[in-house]
């Protein structure tokens, strides 16, 4: 069910393009979707089916990225992958300072709109 907030807003997104930019139909939307984020494809289409009928962008097709989860070091600056259930993986490789922030991998991002 969390994937219906999401879908709500990347519609919007889509319908306020496609009223700005006189798009008659939303053909396609590609979506960057973390790993770390529980959203399922599946689903995903099937409440955006839903919520975009009579719309331009009717039926339009998610494609979906997965996108891996990198993790970035506040103190070096060190950029690396996140290694799912390890909590070493918080600890910089570098400077092994620990002090570490998740910088990709758990939301989602609208890439662009196949529009015609
Ligand atoms: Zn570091």
């Amino acid at each position: 069910m969390h994937e219906l907030p999401v879908i709500e807003k990347i519609l919007k997104v889509a319908l306020d393009h496609a009223v700005k930019h006189r798009v008659k139909r939303v053909l396609a939307i590609h979506l960057e979707v973390g790993e770390l984020s529980d959203l399922e494809d599946q689903w995903m289409q099937h409440y955006f089916d839903h919520l975009s009928e009579g719309g331009r962008a009717e039926k339009a097709r998610l494609v979906i990225e997965r996108i891996p989860a990198r993790l970035q070091c506040t103190q070096c600056g060190e950029i690396f992958p996140f290694a799912a259930a390890s909590d070493e993986s918080n600890v910089c490789p570098v400077c092994v300072t620990g002090d570490c922030r998740l910088i990709a991998g758990k939301g989602y991002f609208i890439k662009n709109l196949e529009v015609l």
